[in-house]
């Protein structure tokens, strides 16, 4: 389980404005954070990754401590709008990078990189490079390559947002059952309250810094409180 308890932070040219977050994700859970452009949904999944440093409260993986290990150390993967894949590097070793930067595999290292690009239906297209696959693929490759570095947290920060609602839709079940049975806790992050409905049964609103309504996703999306959820989603 990951537990967030107290997590303080403010950047150094805002410090009047500080964040703070308290949150819960079981194993196996996705659980959705919306909310308002600049409400400090990045700041928190940076948090959690360790590329921004808390000035005070927990992270913790299974009781244990994370928030003073360096970002290499988490047990975190990440997977952003842009893929960040390596253009002049086809999809296999663009995956086998995830678990080994120097690229020098173990046999069981590789038979992971098979595994997951197997997964992942990527099988066929091994050798293409990115610039040879569509939107879609490519966010399947950066899955992939999270996938294969076995680390308890997956974060996702609007991993899908260039994509059409279809493929989002088959993007997002695919991630809730790749970490019910890896285990893992993963939070996602949309500005589409739609995409929470489809990956979460539980989501959270963040406003201001602050986790200001976590509940069942269909409850939030229909609650009149707080009244930034109310102008965020448009309706009420
Ligand atoms: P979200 O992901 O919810 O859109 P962010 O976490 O990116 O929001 O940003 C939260 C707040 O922190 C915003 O007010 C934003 O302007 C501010 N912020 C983000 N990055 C920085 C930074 N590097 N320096 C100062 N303020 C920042
Ligand atoms: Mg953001």
């Amino acid at each position: 389980m990951l537990k967030i308890e107290a997590l303080e932070f403010s950047y150094p040219s805002v410090p009047a404005s500080t964040m703070h977050f308290d949150l819960t994700v079981d194993v196996g859970e996705v659980l959705s954070l919306i909310g308002p452009s600049g409400s400090g949904k990045s700041t928190l999944l940076s948090l959690i990754a360790g590329f921004l440093p808390a000035s005070g409260g927990r992270i913790l993986v299974d009781d244990e401590p994370l928030h003073n290990l360096p970002v290499a150390e988490r047990p975190v993967s990440i997977v952003f709008q842009q893929h960040n894949l390596f253009p002049h590097l086809d999809l296999y070793t663009n995956v086998a990078l995830g678990i080994e930067p120097s690229l020098r595999l173990a046999p069981i290292q590789v038979e992971a990189v098979r595994g997951a690009l197997a997964r992942l239906g990527l099988e066929p297209m091994q050798r293409r490079k990115p610039g040879e696959l569509s939107g879609g693929q490519r966010q399947r490759v950066a899955l992939a390559r999270a996938l294969v570095r076995q680390r308890k947290i997956l974060l996702l920060d609007e991993a899908f947002a260039a994509l059409g609602p279809a493929l989002r839709a088959e993007l997002i079940e695919l991630v809730k059952t790749l970490v019910a049975e890896h285990d893992m806790c993963a939070l996602l992050v949309s500005h589409q309250p739609s995409d929470a409905s489809i990956a979460s049964a539980r989501s959270a609103f963040i406003c201001e810094g602050r986790v200001a309504a976590i509940a069942a996703t269909a409850q939030l999306l229909a609650q009149s409180e707080p009244p930034q959820l109310r102008d965020y989603l448009g309706s009420g």
